[in-house]
């Protein structure tokens, strides 16, 4: 048996957008004389799914912005959601269960509920099983038998205490102003403030004002913050996001130290090298974005990402991907030397107390350079060096080139709509999936969504050089690989050359011809070395950072060898420290 259900995504129905109520106007229900779409109390249009039948799938398709969404469900499941936004709205199914000492990651696609579920077990939300109200003998009730219920029965009990670190780190400025040491003094029910100031590298900028910090440090604040509260459930929405890789390995090591027999943590990260790092569960969310998403069971961290990867889940039999996600084990055979763009020679700069050095080196056309190398070591200034915005205080760089920058952190703050803001051709708009973004406000965008229209602009623009830093940061695996699909196509296309810096190490695999690796120590000094092949790059790269990577044999992609153990030594000694 099969239950239908019918959404309309709220925030992309534009109704003055598609001409007035197109779907009322096509619906062949409606032509009948039945009310499946109408006009709903907020001006969007609203379906009623016990009157949809499968004629409305033409309804659905004629739809410009994507917004109606209709699927079949199996009668069983879709009986017991745990919540439902509103009648025609979003539908969560099951939950993640925090595990008392350990780390439980969840891992799924942008609008599938993550956070709709990690607010349900914060107490953020009040769920409503998918009816107009529920109470919490409802929800005791509904979970027990599950692997929720001690959950549940703890948090009835009120001795669950809840922390919670949200993905955007971003809008702290706006909610806070004052030091960073006044924040971390709020937060500091353990008492632990200068220890974990400390393990987070923080002492350094207790004295900064928040609005002067850098998204890393923004970062590492609110990591600090909600480890500071004297809680047993940790919950961390995205913690990577704007931290270089070395920052990626001590915060994930910093995470989960807090989980021990009476503190569950829960982490929802995109960077699978490092949520196979710090996880040792994991939830796959599947099911269909922005309609409803089903919470899978626990699986133990290798096999949760190699599911997830292949778009198969085999406890529950259930293909949720048409196409499986692949890596390679050797690096992509590119570098095929061009023309290059753009050389430099023995080129030194000084900004303040900072000093920037670029021996030799070139970038070519038609290529992609990937970025590696540490927050603060100077791969700004370098690309001001070479767009001419800064000259250098000695040697010599070929020419100038005109340079399109997506900043890493995106402070826009704009009423604007993103069709007068963004101007695109119709294939990038196709390839990121602009155009159900185009009547939305900027600053009503979520993290992936402005990341995406940030994207576009800076490769819409017409440029010798692209400079994209970070462009990962807020979107989900599946994003991050059609964004380097698109960024390399393009590179391709028009004959022009991008540097992207990047910590994410599966996107930079999948994205680079070649590296150029930072050297030297933030805010005091850096070195431009390269571009180099890309296991050449890597090798040096990983070397600074001492760690080795092997392949899962399954999906091979990369994970982090535990140091010392036999293949972190056996690598080190054939130097093959990320490609085998
Ligand atoms: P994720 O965290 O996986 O990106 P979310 O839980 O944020 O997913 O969102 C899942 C879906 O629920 C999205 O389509 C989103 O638009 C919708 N949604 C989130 N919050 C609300 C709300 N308050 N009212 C209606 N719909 C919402
Ligand atoms: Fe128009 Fe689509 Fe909204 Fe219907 S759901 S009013 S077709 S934007």
């Amino acid at each position: 048996m099969e239950k239908r259900i019918a959404v309309i995504e709220k925030e992309k129905c534009n109704p003055e957008g598609c001409g007035g109520y197109l779907c009322i106007r096509v619906s062949p229900g409606n032509r009948m004389g039945n009310e499946v779409f109408v006009v709903g109390p907020d001006g969007k249009a609203q379906v009623n799914e016990d009157v949809c039948t499968d004629a409305e799938s033409v309804t659905v398709k004629k739809c410009p912005f994507s917004a109606i969404h209709m699927i079949k469900l199996p009668a069983k499941l879709a009986s017991q959601p745990v919540h439902r936004y509103g009648k025609d709205g979003f539908i969560l199914y099951r939950l993640p269960t925090p595990k008392f000492g350990s780390v439980t990651g969840i891992l799924g696609v942008n609008g599938i509920g993550k956070s709709t579920a990690v607010k349900v077990l914060s107490r953020v939300l009040q769920p409503n099983l998918g009816k107009e109200k529920s109470d919490f003998s409802e929800l005791l009730q509904y979970f027990k038998g599950s692997e929720a219920q001690l959950f549940f029965e703890r948090l009835s009990e009120g001795k669950i205490k809840i922390s919670y670190k949200p993905q955007a780190v971003d809008l702290i400025p706006k909610q806070f102003s004052g030091k960073v040491k006044e924040l971390l003094e709020k937060a500091d029910e353990k008492r632990q403030l200068s220890d974990i100031a400390k393990r987070l590298d923080l002492t350094n900028i207790l004295n900064s004002e928040i609005k002067e910090l850098s998204g890393g440090e923004l970062q590492r604040v609110a990591i600090a913050a909600a480890a500071l509260k004297d809680a047993n459930v940790y919950f961390f929405d995205e913690p990577s996001s704007f931290l270089d890789i070395s920052q990626r390995i001590n915060v994930s090591k910093f995470i989960r130290s807090l989980a021990n027999e009476s503190t569950a943590v829960v982490v929802v990260e995109h960077d699978l090298v490092i949520l196979d790092y710090m996880a040792d569960f994991i939830h796959v969310m599947y099911g269909e974005a922005g309609a409803y998403g089903i919470v899978s069971q626990a699986k133990p961290t290798r096999n949760a990402i190699n599911a997830y990867l292949s778009g198969y889940l085999k406890e529950e039999n259930v293909r949720f991907r048409n196409h499986e996600i692949k890596f390679t084990e050797r690096p992509p055979d590119r570098l095929i030397r061009t023309e290059p763009l753009i050389s430099w020679k023995d080129v030194g700069k000084k900004l303040g107390d900072f000093k920037l050095t670029a021996s030799s080196g070139d970038i070519s056309k038609k290529s992609v350079v990937g970025i590696l190398g540490p927050n603060g070591i100077g791969k700004t200034t370098f690309v001001k060096l070479i767009a001419g915005v800064e000259n250098p205080d000695s040697g010599s760089i070929s020419s100038k080139v005109k340079v399109s920058y997506k900043p890493q952190y995106l402070g826009f703050n704009s009423d604007e709509l993103v069709e007068s803001y963004l101007n695109v051709d119709e294939l990038l708009s196709k390839q990121l999936n602009l155009e159900p973004l185009m009547k939305k406000e900027i600053n009503k965008l979520s993290g992936g969504e402005l990341q995406r229209v940030a994207i576009a602009d800076c490769l819409s623009k017409d440029a010798d050089l692209y400079l994209l830093d970070e462009p990962s940061a807020y979107l989900d695996v599946e994003q991050r690989l059609i964004i380097s699909k698109v960024i390399r196509e393009r590179m391709e296309q028009f004959g022009k050359t991008a540097l992207v810096v990047e910590h994410d190490l599966v996107f930079i695999d999948y994205l680079s011809d070649s590296l150029i690796v930072f050297e030297g120590e933030p805010a005091k000094h850096g070195s431009v070395n390269g571009a180099f092949p890309m296991e050449e790059g890597m090798n040096r790269f990983l070397t600074n950072l001492n760690i080795t990577l092997r392949r899962d044999p399954d999906s091979s992609r990369p994970r982090i060898n535990k140091s010392d153990s036999r293949l972190d030594k056996e690598q080190r000694e054939s130097g093959k420290l990320y490609y085998q």
